[in-house]
């Protein structure tokens, strides 16, 4: 039996259910959900998803969010500029498009915040369109029935997947076969320890039993206080999304709920280019007396 044919008898019995995986879905809920996931686990994105389009059930009602309402609505998720992006975005089809999400890579990519994995996720799940769709899972799998990898942290580059990929999709079942793809990777052929005895394309894989698993060096980032910046600014934004909207709080209280300790002299300058850097990306507001959350 081909590849294809096991890998989608094996995701028939398996299947993992997402609230975004259903049959015929609606495009701004993929467009939504896709972009809640990147960089977000599956189980937050089910939780958060229900939640958001309560509040923005169509790509209109989005459009006219401010950063305040789509920064709320975003809690759970990090990576908050992704939210500020796929408000743009959805004010962009509305203005540009007529509230239609392009079917089109190029136009799709136009959009703000949307890059190369979430227009080809979008044309995948909600047309079905034969196009070859990369996450980091997917990337693994590809990688590992390719060629003979040696250990768990060796992948192919994109530009050699992409054709091995497109062999494979069938040209009716393209968002059965990348769901497919990304449970077999999430479940099975997993980062760190691959069940490769439990693998339904274990025998034509070259990979199958042979990777020696190692530790994928970590990216470094600037760091106060032991955590990366990144986290920091999260933790901000968290302790003013839990505020009622326009409620201003003092800077120094702002520091002592996001770091349960008061702020030292020599971190004062730290705080305030984080401030200011957040103000600038539309986060929130700075005031005369204190700091609240965007309009
Ligand atoms: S046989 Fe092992 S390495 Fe190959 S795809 Fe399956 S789980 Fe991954």
């Amino acid at each position: 039996m081909d590849c294809t044919r096991s890998l989608l008898r094996w995701y028939r019995k398996n299947a993992r259910t997402f609230p975004w995986r259903i049959e015929k879905p609606d495009p701004y809920v993929v467009l939504v959900s896709e972009t809640m996931l990147q960089q977000t686990q599956t189980s937050r994105v089910a939780e958060a998803l229900p939640k958001f389009l309560e509040r923005f059930p169509t790509i209109e009602t989005l459009a006219k969010a401010t950063n305040g309402d789509v920064i709320r609505q975003w809690k759970g998720l990090g990576y908050n500029s992704r939210a500020l992006r796929l408000r743009d975005a959805a004010k962009a089809v509305v203005a540009d498009h007529g509230g239609i999400i392009p079917r089109s890579l190029p136009l799709l990519q136009s959009l703000p915040g949307v890059g190369p994995y979430t227009s080809a996720a979008f044309l995948c799940f909600a047309h079905n369109k034969k196009v070859v769709v990369l996450d980091v899972n997917v990337r693994r799998v590809y990688s590992r029935l390719m060629k003979r990898q040696r250990t768990t942290a060796d992948t192919e580059t994109d530009n050699t997947l992409i054709p091995f990929a497109e062999s494979f999709i069938p040209a009716r079942s393209a968002a059965e076969w990348h769901h497919a793809v990304m449970d077999l990777g999430a479940t099975i052929c997993t980062a760190r320890s691959p069940a490769c005895t439990s693998c339904p394309l274990a025998q034509s894989c070259p990979s199958n039993s042979i990777l020696i698993n190692v530790a994928r060096a970590k990216k470094r980032e600037p760091e106060f206080r032991g955590d990366p910046r990144r986290l920091w600014r999260g933790r901000f934004i968290d302790v003013l999304r839990r505020c009622s909207p326009r409620t201003e709080l003092k800077l120094s209280v702002l520091f002592k709920r996001a770091a349960g300790s008061p702020l030292l002299d020599d971190e004062q300058e730290w705080y305030a280019a984080t401030l200011e850097q957040l103000q600038t990306d539309g986060f929130i507001r700075l005031m005369p007396k204190g700091v609240r959350l965007a309009d």
